[in-house]
């Protein structure tokens, strides 16, 4: 995989898959901008990178708020002069069955999930388009194309975005900048750590491969969508899932 004096900016970069996906492009040259909601944890994973000797900063934003979204990529398109990389991986879980789901449980999912991508994509897209060079991969997951019970806010989140990817894929097309969704099934990260035991069973149960995925198995595809590699594909979603929607 190519990546010539690219920059790529990756949200929700402080712990599991996109700790990951920055640690993997970090690893081959791409200087990463970490984002996550806690300054903590995307300092603590750019600190890392540089100890290693990437390249690589930390800034924290909530992605669940607009205004401070078009902000923090204004003022990092100033300072770096272009961002080639846009990774939209910061995302959230509130499940629970319909009956019981609350507004803010819809809502936050939502406006974290989705609404964000809406945000970083119009002020980083366009950039991109005017420098006719751009990879953007969204984060969906599996349940974006099974749906699963007791995630109807994540689901249709998840959905959103792959709906959303595919639309501004044939907006960009003809500008360099492809958009493409990974959609991973179950990753060993905090976000599983949290679903009981019976319910990780009952997960291991319809995956083909009979395991969870790791986060560095997620970060391998993004790498390639990011790569110069990938110029021929846009509008895809790729299934990183141990075959669970196949
Ligand atoms: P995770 O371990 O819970 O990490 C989530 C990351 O997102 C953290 O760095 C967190 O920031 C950041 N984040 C959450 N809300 C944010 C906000 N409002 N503003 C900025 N950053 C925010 O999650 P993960 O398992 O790695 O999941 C990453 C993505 O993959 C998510 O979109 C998830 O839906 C998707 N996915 C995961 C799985 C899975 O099995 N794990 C499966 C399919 C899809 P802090 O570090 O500051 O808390």
């Amino acid at each position: 995989m190519t990546f010539t004096n690219r920059t790529a900016l990756v949200t929700g970069a402080g712990r599991g898959i996109g700790k990951a996906i920055a640690e993997t492009l970090a690893a081959k040259g791409v200087n990463v901008i970490c984002v996550s909601k806690s300054a903590e944890s995307c300092g603590a994973v750019a600190a890392a990178i540089t100890a290693a000797g990437g390249k690589a900063v930390a800034r924290a934003v909530d992605v669940s708020d607009g205004p401070a979204v078009v902000k923090a990529s204004e003022e990092l398109l100033k300072e770096f002069g272009k961002i080639d990389i846009l990774v939209n991986n910061a995302g959230i879980t509130r499940d629970g069955l319909l009956a019981r789901m609350s507004d803010d449980d819809w809502n936050s999912v939502i406006q974290t999930n989705l609404t964000s991508c809406f945000h970083w994509t119009k002020a980083i897209g366009w950039p991109m388009c005017r420098n006719r060079w751009g990879r953007i991969v969204n984060i969906s997951s599996v349940t974006g194309i099974m749906g699963n019970a007791g995630q109807a806010n994540y689901g249709a989140a998840k959905a959103g975005m792959i709906g959303f990817t595919k639309s501004i894929a044939k907006e960009f097309a003809k500008r360099g900048v492809t958009a493409n969704v990974v959609a991973p099934g179950f990753i060993k990260t905090d976000m599983t750590a949290e679903l009981s035991e019976e319910v990780q069973k009952g997960a291991t149960a319809l995956i083909p491969m009979q395991r969870f995925g790791e986060a560095a198995e997620i970060a391998h595809a993004v790498a390639f969508l990011a790569s110069e590699e990938a110029s021929y594909v846009t509008g895809q979603v790729f299934a990183v899932d141990g075959g669970m929607a196949m």
